[in-house]
Formats: structure tokens, sequence, C-alpha cells
């Protein structure tokens, strides 16, 4: 079988920092800095290219713009790697791979997003484990030639989660992510493991790949809590530019049932899409359960089911990017497109 190409795409991140002497503030350095510090890359039987963006940004500076530049540079080099590796930060890592997931449509091959926790030049880190595992998954293919993780993925600390169903769970543990209603993709010990049955394969291994690059960010995310005024719940629904909002719930998807709540809820729902997301993080939003939850199905409120929040926004982003019709939009948002809800 030919030896896997792989491109790693260097977006920025702790993985990629160093402590400035002056400041002693952390600032990126560049690619050929982290494969110095990892030279077991050379020891994979894979070819390795790299691409590094300029400037390196940390990542809590990510626009969708970037997820544009990514998912081009996916398609245009789409023919010549078998996978593809990207170095981002975590702090808005769950974002982008949840975002890059309803933009590659018709994906066949590993976009694999990894970081760490500590930069790669320190003696803990675990920078290198993340980017050696990551590669190698990557690279892994099945009996057939075909990848074994056809999908936009995480992986961090031994785990291999799918993009659309990651959360950065912690500011400080190396196991920062996870996904709480999905179990992982694939589990790396002594060997790696990979959950064949949790993993989705097209149907059609020669199907083109479709980039969705049209955003629509016209999006607002408003986290119900106990307090919440009119004003506040009329700017976030009603403003006029926003398109779709995230109603962020409590449990089940239970919210206020104040006559002035479900008045501002159903108006926004006649010309927007209104979509409702647990603030558990696990677990799933059933507006069938609680009298709460039904008026919000009644004043038109679609279910968002075990959706992360990065998911939805990436999910409304992509969405409202391909149609001017909101209740296509609201259609679609309820269905399953790329593993990102269990249903
Ligand atoms: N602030 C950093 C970033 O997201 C944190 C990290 O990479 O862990 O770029």
């Amino acid at each position: 079988m030919k030896a896997s190409s792989i491109l790693i795409i260097y977006t920025g991140g702790t993985i990629g920092m160093k402590q400035d002497p002056v400041d002693q503030a952390l600032k990126p350095f560049d690619f050929s800095q982290i494969a110095e510090e990892v030279p077991e890359l050379r020891k994979f039987a894979v070819r390795i290219d790299s691409l590094t963006f300029d400037p390196l940004i940390d990542s809590s500076d990510v626009e969708p713009s970037l997820w544009v530049r990514l998912a081009h540079l996916i398609r245009d080099r789409y023919d010549d790697y078998d996978g593809f590796v990207i170095l981002h930060g975590t702090d808005t890592m769950a974002y982008s791979a949840s975002a890059l997931s309803f933009m590659l449509e018709g994906l066949r091959k590993p976009v694999i997003f990894t970081g760490s926790q500590l930069p790669i030049g320190v003696p803990r880190t675990d920078g290198k484990e993340n980017l050696i595992s990551a590669v190698e998954i990557a690279a892994a293919k099945d009996g057939e030639g075909h990848p074994m993780v056809p999908e936009v993925s995480i992986y961090f600390d031994s785990i291999l989660i799918r993009g659309n169903r990651a959360t950065k769970l912690s500011a400080e543990a190396f196991d920062a992510f996870a996904s709480p209603d999905c179990p992982p993709l694939a589990e790396a010990g002594i060997r790696i493991r990979y959950n064949t049955r949790v993993i989705r394969y097209p149907a059609d291994w020669t199907q083109p790949l479709k980039v969705h690059d049209r955003l629509d960010t016209r999006v607002s995310i408003l986290k119900i809590h106990p307090g919440i005024t009119p004003e506040v719940v009329t700017v976030f629904l009603l403003a006029p530019e926003i398109r779709a909002v995230i109603l962020e719930t409590y449990g089940s998807g239970n919210a206020i049932t104040r006559p002035w709540f479900l008045s501002l809820v159903r108006t926004a729902s006649q010309s927007k899409v209104v979509v409702n997301v647990t603030q558990c993080k696990s677990g799933t939003v059933n507006m069938d359960l609680y009298a709460t939850g039904k008026t919000l199905k009644i004043a038109g409120v679609v279910s968002g089911y075990d959706i992360t929040t990065e998911a939805a926004l990436g999910k409304l982003f992509v969405l409202l990017g391909r149609s001017e019709d909101p209740e296509w939009v609201k259609n679609r948002f309820g269905e399953d497109l790329f593993g990102e809800i269990s249903k």
C-alpha cells in the first residue's frame, strides 16, 4: 500500500508558543521549531508537509473567515493528501471543528484538529503526544486503503472525538475536551482502537467534496437565567439584524413561562429561526416533557436535541448562508446532518 501523505496546517495556539523573555507572555514560534521538538514525526512512513498561517493566531481571535480559509485550503489540496491535521488553539477549537464539519459536505478524508495545554517546547508538554497521534490517525487506512476516520474530529489526550460533538471542559487539565453525548471515535492506548460503529463512513467513496463557504453570522446566543429581563431578551430575540437565535435553556429544554417571555419568543419565531439548546453539558432537549418546554414548542421554537452550542452556531452559520428561507433552515436544523445530534 502506498505511504500516506499528510498536510499539517498550523494556525497558532499554545502548542507552538514560547515565553517571551521580555514580557513573559506566550507568543507563537514557527512550524520548523515545532518539527524540531518532535523528531518522532520522522519515524513514520508518512510524507508530512506543513503550511503555516501568517500571522499565527491565538484562537481567541478566530473569525469565520479563518474557517473559510481552512475549508479552501483543504479543498485546493484535497487530491494531494490522504489527511489533514490542523494545529489550533484550544479556546475555540470546538467551534472551528464544528463549523468545518458543516462546511465540508461529502468529506472522505480525515481532518483532525489538535493542540495542547502546554507549549511543545516545555518538558511536560502534552503537545508531542497529541501531534504524533493525530498524524498517525490521519494517516491510518483500513485493509481496502480507505481512511479509518473520514470525519472532522479533535484529537486530545488519548481520545479522538467528533468535532461537532466536542466541547472544551477544562482550562487546565490535559483532558481538556469532552464529547458528552457521543462515544470517542478512537482511543489511543498501547494501540489505537477505532470505534468503527460510531465513525461515519461515506456511502460512496468517490463522492465529491462540496464546500459550503457562504457563512451568515447573524446569530445571537441567549442564555436563560433567573432574573433575566424583558429588555435583555428583546435585544437578543428581536434585533432586526439577527436571523437566528440560540436559546440556551434549562435541563430538558425548559424556559420561563411568563407571558412577556413567550410573547417575545412567538414574535421572533415568526420571522427568525429560534432553536433550543440545553445549558446542561449532557442530555437532550425534549420539549414534550414539561409544560415549560411545550410552551416553547408551541411558540415555534425548534429543538436542537443534544447538539452543543458550538455545533449549533456553526450549523446555523452554514444553513443561513445556504438559504434565505427560515422554514428551510428550521427543517434542516432539526435533522442530524453530520452526526451532531443523536436521533
Ligand atoms: N489561548 C490559546 C488559544 O486558544 C489557548 C490554547 O491554545 O490552549 O490559542
